[in-house]
């Protein structure tokens, strides 16, 4: 737990979100400011400031986040349609939370190559 860490805040409940999904070590809520219908956010909740780093420190927490991304297409209706998983990490993808985050975008038509 870092105590400046917004999303670590979240995952404690000091800092409100809505809450998508939840498992032991994962939390999926809804983004504060929708790129898509569905715009969801799938942390750990253990903290790692991005997911290469989450993925080296502990492999099976990077695919539990994955299973729950999967799962919140699911509970949005999106798995069938399509849906897109971001991991923006460091300045250049404009990362501006340092604690691991899987954006789940759905729910239209998503252009390639994003901006
Ligand atoms: P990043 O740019 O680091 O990949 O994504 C961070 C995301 O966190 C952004 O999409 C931003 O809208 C979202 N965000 C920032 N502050 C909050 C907040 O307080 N609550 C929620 N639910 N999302 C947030
Ligand atoms: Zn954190």
């Amino acid at each position: 737990m870092s105590t400046d860490c917004l999303f670590c805040r979240i995952v404690e409940r000091s800092v409100p979100a809505t809450v998508v999904h939840e498992t032991d070590t994962v939390l999926a809520f809804r983004d504060i400011d929708p790129q898509a219908e569905t715009h969801v956010l799938v942390i750990p909740k253990e903290h790692h400031p991005d997911a290469a780093a989450m993925a080296v420190a502990d492999p099976q927490l990077a695919g539990e986040v994955l299973a729950v991304a999967g799962e919140v297409a699911k509970i949005d209706g999106v798995d069938a349609s399509g849906y897109r998983l971001v991991f923006n990490t460091g300045a250049d993808a404009n990362q501006t939370v340092f604690h691991a985050h899987c954006h789940v975008l759905g729910g239209r038509n998503l252009t390639w190559p994003p901006g």
